[in-house]
């Protein structure tokens, strides 16, 4: 029964991501015409507070840029790059890539996620005329699966559980769909730490183990809390177990480089690892970093040092047979 209902709290916390990407996009620290469609009386929501902003607005950034790279890695190969979205939520990212120039690049974008939050994003796409005109003619998009799927040509959501073993979910819902030899981008922003790392483990196991099934690369991107075994992460975690929320795939993540070794065990041969923190200082110009800065008065400067320093993006990358064989004969 839905009182009994544990997994509640973890599909809620969809509507913090979408809460905090409304709100920074009303301030201004980024620009997302779609998220709005996907907030419930957006015009009502209050702001968050200027630490989440600024927060929501690096995360965005970074992501987008890795996200764009790999689609110019694709288009290099003379490819179109396939995107799977796991735990998606309300992200708007397909529509922002299909407003801009990565349109022609895209081959297609599925999202994942537990049937109730598929259900809710199905129902505000064929509710938006701005969002389903992103997916072709009407007659061309299909509900399915009793309101929990949707289907076009070039974006697909399907309701999935991460937890359950590859063999029964991912390979029955995705091998049928994906294209084997174009390349394919697996993104996990805020969604793993949720599941527990046997699981999540598998899932990506699963896609290195695709790629050497075709001649394409498989690239994956992670976004999620590390590091949580200092007294700041503790307070971190205590907050969403008030919510209850667990975070057991969190636990084995402590170092960058435990992050990156996780793409090693499971079989990427490449992978990278990067604080919030570090991104910003690295990745975002100093006239960007004056424009946010101008946006609202922020109190909490050494508070945001803190929480940049415990959200990692890591990323890894997987070659299939043939192209890691040209590679090895150059
Ligand atoms: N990726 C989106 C973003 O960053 O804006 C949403 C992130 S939200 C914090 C986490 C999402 O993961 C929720 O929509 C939740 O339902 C989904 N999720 C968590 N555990 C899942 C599981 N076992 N199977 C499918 N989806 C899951």
């Amino acid at each position: 029964s839905k009182a009994l209902d544990l997994d509640e709290p973890v599909r809620a916390t969809d509507n913090d991501a979408a809460l905090a990407r409304l709100s920074a996009v009303r301030k201004g620290y980024l620009v997302d015409p779609f998220i709005i469609h996907f907030v419930p009386r957006a015009h009502l929501q209050p702001p968050r507070p200027p630490l989440i902003n600024i927060g929501t607005y690096i995360r965005g950034t970074g992501l987008d840029e890795l996200v764009e790279s790999f689609i110019g890695l694709a288009t290099g190969q003379g490819k179109k790059a396939q995107i799977v979205s796991l735990g998606a939520g309300s992200d708007t990212r397909f529509w922002r890539l299909h407003a801009g120039t990565s349109r022609e690049h895209l081959a297609c974008y599925i999202e994942l996620d537990f049937p109730e939050n598929t259900t809710r994003k199905a129902m505000a796409v064929r509710k938006s005329k701005v969002l389903s005109a992103a997916l072709g003619r009407s007659e061309d998009i299909q509900i399915g699966d009793g309101g929990t799927s949707l289907h076009s040509s070039i974006y697909r959501l399907l309701p999935l559980d991460l937890r359950l073993p590859p063999s029964v979910s991912l390979a029955p819902k995705l091998a049928p769909i994906l294209d084997p030899s174009s390349p394919l981008l697996i993104l996990c922003e805020c969604v793993l730490a949720y599941v527990a790392s046997a699981a999540s483990d598998a899932v990506l196991r699963w896609f290195a183990d695709f790629s050497s099934s075709n001649d394409g690369v498989t690239g994956v991107i992670i976004y999620e809390m590390f590091g949580l075994e200092d007294s700041f992460g503790r307070v971190m975690k205590n907050n969403l177990k008030s919510r209850h929320v667990e975070l057991p795939g969190a636990e084995p993540y402590n170092s960058l480089d435990s992050l990156r070794q996780r793409f090693f065990r499971l079989g990427f041969e490449e992978a990278r690892a990067l604080t919030l923190r570090d991104f910003r200082r690295t990745h975002i110009s100093v006239t960007e970093q004056m424009r946010i800065a101008r946006i609202e008065m922020l109190d909490e400067v050494e508070e945001l040092e803190l929480v940049l320093q415990h959200y990692a993006i890591s990323w890894g990358i997987k070659l299939s047979a043939k192209q890691a064989n040209a590679w090895l004969e150059w």
